[in-house]
């Protein structure tokens, strides 16, 4: 075995940790400086608009927690900077749900949301040691109804023995003595082995929500909180189904960033970990129960629309398009603004090929002639392709 060291963090280290980076100005959110910051005098430095922009986030979570009434504790600081910093897409996602629904959010509701991210921490370790228990429960299962089967086969073939006995005549006494005794033993063994299924039921039930935890987060992209490729096929797969039965339109869209390997190589692997969060923030925004976005890998992304059709879908994400590439982002790492950041789309749709998979190639080709015609644009798949 070796010993590769583990890099599951406990819940208070991935807090302390993020702290921290925020405390240096490495916060997950690339800034984004709007016109009106621009034109004004330009007497700060950058560390002095650092500052204030620190000063500014500390004063909205303090508002944020005071207008939620949430205590200050560790979890509610950290839920309230994801939030407002939108360094995880999933709480932004669940709070802006929640608001929705009930206007606020508890202490309590936000500890179940803590609970679930730190079990989305899923290391190949624990999912291992998961499948041992499994084997070992159902090993522990079979024995117990092998071990039962025995009993109930030996109680009768003692009764049998004793039935005999009475038949025979004779004192019936001792035998009705030795049935009670045998009776007795059979209760008692029932009694054990029903409490030892007990147990195992219990912790079948554990297992049970630990692997379905684990199943959520092998579905999720860890840096964008978006799910991912594979939970997209699921997506896909249901979508159609609901757009056969309703006779609704599907279509789907490729999104890729344009010359992303050109920010990885100006600004550092770290800064394009943050573009690629602020590119899904801003595709997520628009999803909603008939608009499903996920990372597809890489810096590309794909989008379902149940209900638009193809040209439809082709101006929801060219809005999108719009908005980033209008945007002037700043490398916060060291204050500098950043070239244009912008996506190439391809999109198709989907019941106009002979399966799904035909249609998903039909959008990379339209998202490959986005790119050869210019990049920053949107293009339609023409049907017969
Ligand atoms: P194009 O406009 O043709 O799409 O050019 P491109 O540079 O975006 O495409 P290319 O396929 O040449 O490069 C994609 C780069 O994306 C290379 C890879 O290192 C980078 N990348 C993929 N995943 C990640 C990630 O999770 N984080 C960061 N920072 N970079 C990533
Ligand atoms: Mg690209
Ligand atoms: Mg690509």
């Amino acid at each position: 075995m070796t010993g590769a060291p583990s890099s599951s963090a406990s819940p208070q280290h991935g807090l302390t940790d993020r702290l921290a980076r925020w405390a240096r100005g490495l916060s997950g959110k690339v800034e984004e400086s709007d016109e009106e910051e621009e034109q004004r005098p330009r007497t700060g430095t950058a560390s002095n608009r650092e500052i204030n922009r620190r000063r500014q986030l500390y004063g909205d979570i303090g508002d944020f927690l005071f207008a939620h009434d949430l205590d200050l504790t560790p979890i509610n600081f950290s839920v309230a900077l994801d939030y407002l910093t939108g360094a995880n897409i999933g709480v932004e996602k669940a709070i802006r749900a929640v608001m929705m629904e009930r206007g606020k959010i508890t202490n309590s509701w936000i500890e179940s949301v803590a609970a679930e991210q730190r079990a989305d921490e899923i290391t190949p370790e624990s999912l291992a040691s998961m499948l041992d228990k499994v084997e070992e429960n159902l090993g522990q299962f079979t024995g117990l109804m092998h071990e039962s089967r025995n009993s109930a086969k030996d109680y009768g073939a003692a009764l049998q023995e004793q039935a005999k006995d009475l038949a025979a005549g004779g004192d019936s006494e001792p035998v009705l003595s030795r049935l009670v005794g045998l009776t007795r033993s059979m209760v008692e063994k029932t009694r054990q082995v029903e409490s030892q299924l007990r147990e195992n039921q219990k912790q079948t039930q554990a297992l049970k929500s630990s692997l379905e935890t684990a199943r959520r987060a092998a579905e999720h992209d860890h840096l964008t909180g978006l799910p991912n490729r594979r939970a997209f096929e699921g997506v896909l797969r249901e979508e159609l189904a609901l757009a056969q039965e309703q006779h609704e339109t599907l279509s789907v869209a490729f999104c890729d960033i344009d010359h992303f390997k050109n920010i990885n190589d100006t600004h550092g692997h770290d800064t394009g970990d943050r573009v690629l969060k602020f590119v899904a923030g801003l595709l997520a925004k628009i999803s909603n129960d008939r608009c499903h976005v996920a990372r597809h890998g890489g810096e590309e992304f794909v989008m379902l629309f149940r209900g638009k059709t193809a040209a439809e879908t082709c101006e929801a994400v060219d809005g999108v398009r719009e908005d980033l590439a209008n945007r002037s982002l700043v490398n916060r790492t060291n204050g500098e603004r950043m070239e244009r950041v912008s996506f190439s789309a391809g999109v198709a749709n989907v019941l106009a090929y002979e399966d799904p998979r035909a249609a998903l190639k039909a959008a990379d080709r339209a998202l490959y002639l986005a790119k050869e015609h210019g990049r920053n644009r949107v293009y339609l798949a023409a049907e017969s392709d």
